[in-house]
C-alpha cells in the first residue's frame, strides 16, 4: 500500500466530468406530481440547483435578467421540463428559497 506522502495532491489530479442535460434520452417528464419553479426575481444565481439537480434539468443559460431593483444578472437558469423528475432537491437545496415545487397539472 502506498504511504499518504506518495498519493498525489489534489490538484495534481486530472480534472474530472460534470453531469450535463441529455446523460439519459428517455424524458423523466412522466415522474413527476410536482414541477419546480424558479422565481427570478429571489434567485441569487449561486448555482447550486444546476450542481445538485441529480437529471441535470437545470440549464444554465447567459440570458441576462434585472431585478425589479435593478439589480442585473448575466446569467439565468431555467428547468428543463423534459429531464426533471420533480424530485425536489433543487428546491431543498436553494438557499434563499427561489425554487417553489408547484403541483403538476
Ligand atoms: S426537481 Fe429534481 S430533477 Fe427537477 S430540476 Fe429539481 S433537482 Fe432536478
Ligand atoms: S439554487 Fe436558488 S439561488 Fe441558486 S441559482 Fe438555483 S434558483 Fe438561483
Amino acid at each position: 500500500m502506498k504511504s499518504r506522502e506518495s498519493l498525489p495532491s489534489w490538484y495534481e489530479l486530472p480534472i474530472g466530468g460534470i453531469s450535463r442535460p441529455n446523460i439519459t434520452p428517455e424524458s423523466k417528464a412522466g415522474w413527476r406530481f410536482e414541477k419546480p419553479v424558479i422565481d427570478n426575481e429571489k434567485c441569487i444565481r449561486c448555482r447550486l440547483c444546476f450542481l445538485y439537480c441529480p437529471d441535470a434539468a437545470i440549464v444554465e443559460s447567459d440570458e441576462k435578467y434585472t431585478t425589479k431593483t435593478g439589480k442585473t444578472y448575466n446569467v439565468s437558469y431555467k428547468i428543463n421540463y423534459y429531464f426533471c423528475k420533480g424530485c425536489g432537491i433543487c428546491a431543498e437545496e436553494c438557499p434563499v428559497k427561489a425554487i417553489t415545487m408547484v403541483p403538476e397539472v
